[in-house]
């Protein structure tokens, strides 16, 4: 059996694989596969309308935010927001890889204050005293640092509308959308295969720069057609809807976030309580979603016969990200408990091994 710790694109619901494969097959009985449909079809706009709507239930959307699945990764949405909404100057906070290259883009669209940034201390963790510039257009924050473990659990008080990358922690805790004035991520992390993109926007925010946009970048078009402008990524939406059905049946987003507490709080607790493993990032700023640990100085030369001995035990993607080393456990929505307790086992047993 193999326990999959990747992250991203990671671990899916055994039930959304099925019935992905299922629609593959056969979608709803129609004789056809989702694969060679058209997305005008009569069948597909209920998939995207279910599955918007579900995303507004599950997060407690308020009315005002338009929903909508793109192509591109978050990636496109690093020039994509700027080019939206960034007219003279925008904020960013430097949390990590992504934070920054989010920040990068922008800076071809305008002025851009990195209001504070934990570079310096390799991304362990996420500064907290920072001022935001009052007369920025909005507020940029990576809420879940994928490669260097770190999370912010608050929402943030902010003068002007925040933006927040929420790749990889979407869907995995309580939050307040309303603080938020558009938020955007890449699927593969927590709700389906790579190849969609969600963004939640808050319509009000949008049409307020004065530079034209091509119309593929242009949010209004993709809020105004209900994410079907053009063909959209058919089959992982499909698949996201899934997930969002099964995130609905097993208790919602409160739920999930109770079981990403059980996960994180096992592992962490293991971590710490090892004399040979330890943990990267600052302990109030743990990621429930990337957990990264190393070996402490003195057994540095045993990470890669863990890695080796991890993998006989049916660990998968436990490898860390090249820029913190060591190891990395992904613990997403869709990895059950007995992964978290089978690689506990594993990092026990290899710990009394030497
Ligand atoms: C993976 C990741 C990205 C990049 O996503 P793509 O869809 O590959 O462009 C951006 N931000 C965060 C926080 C990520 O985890």
């Amino acid at each position: 059996m193999k326990h999959n710790f990747n992250a991203g694109p990671s671990v899916l619901p055994r039930e959304v694989i099925e019935r992905t494969a299922q629609a593959v097959l056969d979608f709803q009985g129609e004789g056809l596969s989702i694969l060679e449909i058209s997305h005008r079809a009569k069948y597909f706009q209920p998939v995207v309308d279910e599955a918007v709507a579900l995303f507004k239930e599950l997060l407690d959307i308020p009315e005002g935010y338009s929903v909508i699945f793109l192509g591109g990764g978050a990636s496109l949405q690093f020039c994509m927001v700027p080019f939206n909404l960034l007219e003279h100057k925008a904020a960013y906070l430097n949390t990590g890889v992504w934070a920054k290259k989010a920040q990068k883009e922008a800076k071809l669209f305008g002025e851009v204050v990195e209001v504070a940034s934990s570079a310096d201390a390799n991304y362990t963790f996420i500064p907290k005293k920072y001022e935001i510039p009052a007369d920025a257009d909005y507020f940029h924050i990576t809420t879940n640092n994928t490669i260097y473990g770190t999370e912010m659990f608050t929402d943030p008080d902010s003068p002007v509308p925040v933006v927040a990358d929420m790749s990889s922690d979407i869907l995995s805790r309580h939050i307040d959308v309303s603080k938020y004035g558009l938020i955007y991520g890449g699927a593969q992390k927590n709700l389906a295969p790579a190849g969609v993109t969600f963004v939640i926007v808050k319509d009000e925010l949008l049409g307020h720069v004065s530079r034209p946009i091509p119309t593929m970048l242009d949010y209004r078009i993709h809020t105004t057609n209900n994410s079907l402008f053009n063909t959209p990524p058919v089959l992982p939406i499909y698949s996201a809807l899934e997930t969002l059905r099964w995130l609905k049946r097993n208790g919602g987003v409160a739920a999930a976030e109770k079981r990403n507490i059980e996960k994180a709080s096992l592992l962490y607790d293991a971590i710490d309580n090892s004399r040979i493993f330890v943990g990267t990032a600052r302990p109030e700023d743990r990621s429930r979603m990337n957990i990264c640990f190393v070996m402490k100085e003195e057994y540095k030369e045993l990470e890669a016969e863990f890695l080796a001995f991890a993998g006989e035990k049916g660990m998968v993607g436990v490898k860390g990200h090249r820029s913190v080393g060591g190891f990395r456990a992904s613990c997403y929505n869709a990895l059950p408990l007995e992964s978290v307790k089978a690689l506990i086992e594993c990092m026990k047993e290899f710990e009394k091994k030497h």
